[in-house]
């Protein structure tokens, strides 16, 4: 049961979030040519663009609008969240917002300027030293708090909007049909809760799209196996060993809830080696300064591109700049 109070407080967050995704401009989108693959192109949405620096603005305001009208959240109920990073940066932009504390739940490992940025945000930083403790640190702090545990690994997918509402999906084929006239292709980004995947590909298919959705994933996750397993591919030893993953924002070390395995078309392994060497050279091909999962998506672009160039087909191949490579500067040094 809710207090008058408590009502007035949700009615009133819920329409600062619901102004600030109906005034948010549209993340911008580059068209680029691709040296030696002849009428292949790329398309580049910058989800850096966002204030809060990455795509996890928009899941942090999905995810606080979920679980404010399912009644998790009241007047100063502390907001909690296990994340590796750019969710707790959003989330901590957001909560400072609507006056509410926040607690970000990371591994001891989590760089110290991405713990400077949360923090700055008048949020708190809880460090545990097993990167797959997360979890269970932040369901135990929610109990002990009466606070509301976000949970994006489970709640991504189910948070975001996959038919309209300014999810990235409808705002990238826009975009793209604007551009080029037709939908991509393909479409490559990478999965860390799996919601961005999830959203794209449901919306594809929503939308009657021809567009296909291939998944990018790094060394040591959990999602390539997965996905290989159920569409019979065989798995290599070195592909079916999962650990804590070495590229901000993608891989898990397990399959996460909010991955949905039915709507990729096609997965590719990356090396961590070329994802961090397609970082740097985003500079010389798109004019880019994005982070290492963006990197990993240029990897899956290239591979797509020589699929297409091979089977002679045409067309754009879309992606995304999901970060800036500003909190990685240290990556861009040649080793
Ligand atoms: C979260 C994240 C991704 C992956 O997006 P999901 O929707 O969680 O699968 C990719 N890159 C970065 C930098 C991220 O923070």
């Amino acid at each position: 049961m809710s207090s008058t109070a408590e009502r007035t407080f949700v009615a009133e967050a819920v329409a600062f979030l619901r102004r600030d995704a109906d005034t948010s401009v549209p993340t911008p989108m580059t068209r680029h040519s691709l040296d030696g693959f002849p009428g292949i192109e790329v398309l580049v949405k910058d989800e850096s663009a966002h204030p809060t620096g990455s795509l996890k603005h928009r899941l942090a305001r999905s995810l606080l609008l979920s679980a404010l009208v399912n009644g998790r959240i009241g007047p100063g109920t502390p907001v909690i969240e296990a994340s590796s990073g750019s969710t707790a940066i959003s989330e901590a932009h957001f909560c400072r917002e609507l006056g509410l504390p926040f607690v970000a739940v990371m591994s001891a490992s989590t760089s110290p300027e991405t713990i400077r940025l949360v923090e700055s945000y008048g949020a708190r930083c809880e460090l545990v030293d097993d990167a797959t403790a997360v979890y269970a640190a932040a369901e135990r702090l929610e109990r002990e708090t009466g606070g509301c545990y976000l949970d994006q690994f489970t709640y991504a997918e189910r948070a975001t909007d996959w038919r309209a509402n300014h999810n990235l999906a409808e705002e990238l084929l826009s975009q793209a049909r604007e551009m080029t006239g037709s939908c991509p292709a393909w479409i490559v980004v990478g999965a860390g809760t799996g919601g961005t995947s999830a959203t794209i590909g449901r919306h594809v298919r929503y939308c009657g799209s021809e567009s296909r959705l291939a998944v990018v994933d790094p060394e040591g996750s959990a999602f390539y196996p997965h996905w290989a397993e159920l569409n019979g591919i065989e798995v290599s030893d070195e592909n079916r060993h999962v650990r804590p993953s070495r590229i901000e924002g993608i891989g898990r070390a397990r399959v996460e809830p909010s991955f949905v395995p039915a709507v990729v078309d096609r997965m590719f392994r990356i090396p961590d080696e070329e994802s961090f060497a397609w970082m740097r050279e985003n500079r010389t091909l798109f004019g880019l300064d994005a982070g290492p999962s963006t990197g990993t998506n240029t990897a899956g672009v290239m591979r797509i591109a020589r699929q297409m160039a091979e089977a002679g087909e045409t067309g754009a191949i879309a992606t995304l700049a999901c970060d800036s490579g500003e909190r990685y500067a240290g990556l861009f040094e040649e080793r």
